[in-house]
């Protein structure tokens, strides 16, 4: 008797403890998630590829709240979406992405939520590809992409417009800094003499940067990543490779090194290095190259080890 009595007793204390400790949790989720609300008034911004998170970085700073989906070696034209990310979508006051079909999972969800497209400010005459298969990588010219720039800071500025003047300021100086950029591209490359000017990657990224920068580009595959290239394709591009005695040839940060390791052995050719084509380098990664250093994660650290890998192999 006395021994139910205390069962019963000890039953209902921790009953009680168990209903005091989840009623504790309740209000301390609740009041930190309020809290984070209210000090955290800044406009959530998510933007898809690496180069287009950092252009947002760039010109917003801290004022915004910014969500990139894809990291360091995330290949676009692949990448499934994970459930936080329709989250973030969902919740965000402002969505870029690059379009042209890039995003080839993900295009039409982009779209649906509302999504600010870089590719909408490219002209038809600058426009590589054709019109079912558009060429999506208008980050390889730095002109165009500083083309990108008014897009992001309209949008911004409509969204955020107290801020409206440091964005503003901040694309501004963003556009100098890239102007100056592919200035020095340019005169980077005139270093190569002309006949070792021949870019050959894993997959066609590089028209846009082969145009600017004066290379013939020719790549395994096409446009998009998704579809392997042939045997027939290999063997063609092994042959030209060896007509036209060409030195190095280059992987590609977020696309598997497997097929262009084994046309570099069929060939002869050598790796020439890693590029950056479809993501950047991880932020904060410090390059020393060329008597210069730059971070890897930005726009302008990416170009110039595209541009210094290049030139170091071919010359
Ligand atoms: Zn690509």
């Amino acid at each position: 008797m006395f021994n139910s009595v205390t069962q019963v007793f000890v039953r209902l204390l921790l009953m009680y403890r168990i209903a005091i400790l989840l009623v504790v949790a309740a209000f301390s989720s609740c009041s930190s998630d309020d809290r984070s609300r209210d000090e955290d008034a800044r406009i959530s911004v998510v933007t898809t590829t690496t180069m287009i998170t950092d252009m947002v970085k760039q010109i917003a700073g801290d004022k915004v709240q910014l969500t990139g989906l894809m990291g360091p070696g995330v290949d676009p034209h692949l990448y499934e979406p994970i459930p936080s990310d329709g989250i973030a979508l969902s919740e965000a006051d402002l969505i870029f992405y690059n379009g042209l079909f890039l995003e080839g999972q993900m295009t039409s969800d982009l779209k649906n939520q509302g999504g600010i497209d870089f590719g909408s400010t490219v002209s038809e005459d600058q426009l590589k590809g054709d019109q079912s298969h558009p060429d999506p990588h208008i980050w390889g010219n730095a002109q165009i992409w500083a083309g990108c720039i008014p897009l992001v800071v309209k949008a911004l500025s409509d969204a955020d417009p107290q801020n409206s003047s440091h964005y503003k300021e901040r694309g501004d100086r963003l556009i100098e800094v890239l102007r100056d950029l592919h200035q020095w591209s340019r005169s980077r490359v005139e270093s190569l003499p002309e006949d070792s000017r021949i870019l050959i990657t894993s997959h066609d990224a590089f028209e846009y940067f082969g145009e600017s920068y004066g290379f013939r580009v020719v790549a395994l595959q096409g446009i998009s990543t998704a579809t392997e290239a042939g045997i027939a394709e290999r063997v063609k591009l092994v042959d030209f490779i060896k007509k036209n005695q060409i030195k190095s040839i280059f992987i590609e940060s977020s696309v598997s090194p497997a097929a262009i390791k084994s046309i570099a052995e069929d060939s002869g050719a050598k790796i020439g290095g890693e590029l950056f084509s479809d993501a950047m380098g991880e932020p904060g990664d410090i390059e020393n190259s060329n008597d210069e250093e730059y971070d890897l994660g930005t726009y302008q650290g990416m170009l110039k080890h595209n541009i210094n890998t290049i030139v170091e192999a071919l010359k």
